[in-house]
């Protein structure tokens, strides 16, 4: 049994005020399973591609010990495509395009070996599918899930539908307010525990992740970068290394799971380091445990 991770696999155009590419490697199960994989196996992901999709990619994944057996490759079909541009301001994007492609038709078919996975990470798809998924697996006791406004405004039944059955749900804060119609993140917290998940995750872009579970609040901080090249996956990043830590240390009890902020937070950091997915590409696992350090040793005083 893995940690079953799915969400969507793309072709990212990027532009930031430094530079630009086109058809990178993108997509929420890219990011989130690239990151999961420094911690341990399997990554089980399930996804889906056109023939368009360039077979080093494929490689990469591969690279990573992620098991593929769920990515399905659509004859003659075209990848996801995503566009967007990031301001001066690298907190402000802008979507150019969004191409769903082979999205459209997309059946989350989960391999029969992927279904009695425990531990799952539902990347940000069409909340219509993650609930497909949700109904193929057979004992799933941790879901983690990712969702955006585009859903949050198109999509509120079925994405309240899941909210009811998911364990932690981790979004941005201005998609919080927009999910509870509430201004404060602390009210904001308290109504969107009450629609399901018993933890939720507020992340803040540079200033870093809010975690609201049992009743407590833990704030952690953003590492302090001179340089973000490509903020494009930060959330899928964290939300890999969150899970991924997670399911390593089998240990859900709420220590664990600030711990797992922090890891969280740290592969948020590398990832836009560099450009598309670079920065997750030739990490070790001791270089990921010396950012968790220097995220500890931040935000560590002494009390006098
Ligand atoms: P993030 O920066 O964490 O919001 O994630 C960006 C990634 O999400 C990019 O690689 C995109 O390809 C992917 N993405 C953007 N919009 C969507 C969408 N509507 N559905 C699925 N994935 C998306």
């Amino acid at each position: 049994m893995g940690l079953l991770v799915v969400g969507s696999l793309a072709l990212d155009t990027v532009y930031t005020p430094f530079d630009k590419v086109e058809d990178a490697l993108g997509g929420s199960a890219t990011y989130i399973s690239l990151a999961a994989s420094y911690f341990s196996g399997p990554v089980q992901m399930v996804g889906v591609v056109g023939t368009d999709f360039p077979k080093e990619y494929i490689e990469l994944l591969m690279e990573h010990k992620i098991d593929i057996g769920g990515l399905q490759t659509i004859d003659g079909g075209k990848t996801f495509r995503w566009g967007g541009k990031y301001h001066y301001d690298l907190n402000v994007r802008d979507t150019l395009f969004t191409e769903l492609n082979v999205f459209e038709e997309f059946d989350p078919i989960i391999p029969e070996d992927f279904r009695k996975s425990k531990y799952v990470c539902l990347g940000n798809i069409d909340p219509t599918l993650q609930l497909k998924v949700l109904d193929q697996l057979t004992d799933p006791q941790f879901i983690v899930c990712d969702t955006m406004n585009y859903w949050i405004e198109g999509k509120k039944d079925e994405l309240l539908n899941l909210l009811k059955q998911v364990h932690v749900l981790v979004i941005n804060d201005s998609e919080a307010r927009l999910l509870a119609n509430e201004p404060n993140l602390i009210k904001a917290s308290k109504i969107i525990t009450d629609m399901g998940p018993h933890t939720l995750i507020i992340k803040k872009g540079e200033h870093g992740a809010m975690l609201f579970t049992d009743g407590t609040i833990f704030s952690a901080p953003a590492y302090p970068m001179e340089m973000i090249f490509d903020p494009t996956g930060a959330g899928d990043s964290f939300a890999g290394g969150f899970t991924g830590y997670l399911y390593k240390t089998r240990d859900l009890s709420p220590n664990n799971l600030k711990c797992a902020v922090i890891y969280g937070s740290s592969m948020a950091s590398f990832c836009v380091e560099k450009f598309s997915t670079k920065g997750l590409e030739d990490l070790s696992y001791l270089q990921v445990h010396d950012r968790y350090r220097e995220f500890l040793n931040i935000s560590r005083i002494d009390e006098t």
